[in-house]
C-alpha cells in the first residue's frame, strides 16, 4: 500500500521520540512491502518562533493531504508567558478541529512485566486491555454557556450538555465497529437516571448495536459507578463509549492503572480525513534533550496510526508485540526502570524494537 504519512515532531522530547516512531514505520514498510511517504511540518512552540503561528497554514495544509497524522508532543516553559498572543496547545485545538476529529481513542493495556508499577494490586489489573472511545467535539465542552448578574450582585453561571442523535450515532458506530474486531463487548458510560442528553445517549446508541450489530455483547454503566468499576474491575471491559467530560475524566483515571506515562498512546479520528496519533504525554521539558525520554508511547501510536487509519492490523500487531517483547526482556528507559535497574536511552529502546521487529 502507499502512504502519506505527516510528522509532528513539535517540541521538548517530540522530535526524540517521533524519530525513533520514524524509524519503526520505515521498518515496517520495507518487511512487508509498502511505501510510506513522510514529510515533517512544525506546530507548537518551535512554530511560534518560526511563524508567529501554533499551527502554520503550510502545516496544515499537508495534514489534510496526508493519510495520517503522527504527533509528537507541544509546549516548554519558553511560551508560557500567560500573556503572549499565541500558545504553543492552540495548535492543537486547532488542529483537532480543522480536521474533524470527533473521537478521541485511548487504549489502557497493561504489560504483565510491569504490573508492579501498577498503582493497583496485581490480581486486579492483570488482564486490562481497554479500548476508550471518547467524545471529543460535543457537550458540555462546547455547548451554549454564560454567566449572568443577579439582582442582589451575586452571579450564575451555566454550562449546557447538548448532542444530537447524528453525533452520538456516529462514534457509537466506530467503537461498535472497534470492538467487533476485538472481544465484540461494548460499554457504554453515562448519566441517564439524571441528564436528558444522557438519555438520548442510552436510545441512540441501543438503537445503533441492536440493529447493526447484533453480535455484540452490549450493556451501560453509570458515570459515577464506572469510576468505581475501573479500578476494581478493570480487566472485564473492552471497549467503553462515552461523552467529552465523562470520558475526559475516565480516561485520565484510566491512563494511571499501567503505571507509566510513558506507555499511552491515543488517537483522534474523523470521517472523512486523516487521523492523528500521539502520545498521551507531553512535551517532558525536564528531560528534553538528554535521551531520557520512553519512545515507547510514540512507537504505539505509529502502531494504531498502522491499524486505524491504514487497516493494517497484522503490522500494527507485529510493533505492539516487538514492544512487549522488548519489555519482557527486562530493557527500561529511566521511567519505568525499578529501583537499582540500569536504564537505557531513548535511542536503544528504539533500536531494540527494531531488532525485535
Ligand atoms: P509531561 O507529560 O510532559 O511530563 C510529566 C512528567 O512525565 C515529567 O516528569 C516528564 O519527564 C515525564 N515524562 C513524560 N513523558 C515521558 C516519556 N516519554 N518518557 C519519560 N518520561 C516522561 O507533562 P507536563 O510536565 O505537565 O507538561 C510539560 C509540557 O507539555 C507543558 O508545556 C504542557 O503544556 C505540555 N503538554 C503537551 C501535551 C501534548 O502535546 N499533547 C500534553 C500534555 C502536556
Amino acid at each position: 500500500m502507499n502512504a502519506k504519512i505527516v510528522l509532528l515532531p513539535g517540541d521538548g522530547i517530540g522530535p526524540e521520540v517521533i524519530r525513533e516512531a520514524e524509524a519503526v514505520l520505515r521498518h515496517i514498510a520495507t518487511k512487508f512491502g509498502h511505501t510510506f511517504t513522510f514529510s515533517s511540518h512544525m506546530i507548537g512552540g518551535c512554530a511560534i518562533d518560526a511563524t508567529g503561528s501554533a499551527l502554520p497554514d503550510e502545516t496544515l495544509a499537508a495534514c489534510r493531504e496526508a493519510d495520517a497524522v503522527l504527533l509528537g508532543a507541544v509546549g516548554g516553559p519558553k511560551w508560557d508567558d500567560p500573556k503572549a498572543k499565541t500558545r504553543p496547545e492552540a495548535g492543537l485545538l486547532k488542529i483537532r478541529k480543522e480536521l474533524g476529529l470527533y473521537a478521541n481513542l485511548r487504549p489502557i493495556t497493561t504489560f504483565d512485566c510491569l504490573l508492579d508499577s501498577s498503582p493497583l494490586k496485581r490480581n486486579i489489573i492483570e488482564g486490562t486491555d481497554i479500548l476508550f472511545f471518547r467524545e471529543l467535539t460535543g457537550g458540555l465542552y462546547f455547548g451554549k454557556s454564560g454567566l449572568e448578574q443577579n439582582a442582589d450582585g451575586s452571579e450564575t453561571a451555566y454550562s449546557t450538555m447538548t448532542y444530537s442523535t447524528h453525533e452520538i450515532e456516529r462514534i457509537v458506530r466506530m467503537a461498535a465497529q472497534a470492538a467487533m474486531k476485538r472481544r465484540k463487548k461494548l460499554t457504554m458510560v453515562d448519566k441517564a437516571n439524571v441528564l436528558e442528553a444522557s438519555r438520548l445517549w442510552r436510545r441512540v446508541s441501543e438503537r445503533v448495536v441492536k440493529t447493526e450489530f447484533p453480535e455484540l455483547a452490549y450493556d451501560v454503566v453509570l458515570v459515577d459507578s464506572m469510576a468505581m468499576h475501573l479500578i476494581s474491575r478493570p480487566a472485564t471491559f473492552d471497549v467503553v463509549v462515552t461523552e467529552n467530560m465523562f470520558g475526559d475524566i475516565l480516561t485520565d483515571e484510566g491512563s494511571m492503572l499501567p503505571g507509566s506515562l510513558g506507555l499511552l498512546p491515543s488517537a483522534s479520528l474523523g470521517e472523512p480525513g486523516p487521523g492523528l496519533y500521539e502520545p498521551i504525554h507531553g512535551s517532558a521539558p525536564d528531560i528534553a534533550g538528554k535521551g531520557l525520554a520512553n519512545p515507547l508511547a510514540t512507537i504505539l501510536a505509529a502502531a494504531m496510526l498502522l491499524r486505524h487509519s491504514l487497516n493494517l492490523s497484522e503490522e500494527a500487531a507485529a510493533i505492539e508485540a516487538a514492544v512487549t517483547s522488548v519489555l519482557n526482556s527486562g530493557h527500561r528507559t529511566k521511567d519505568i526502570a525499578q529501583k537499582g535497574q540500569t536504564s537505557i536511552s531513548t535511542t536503544e529502546m528504539g533500536q531494540l524494537v527494531l531488532k525485535a521487529l
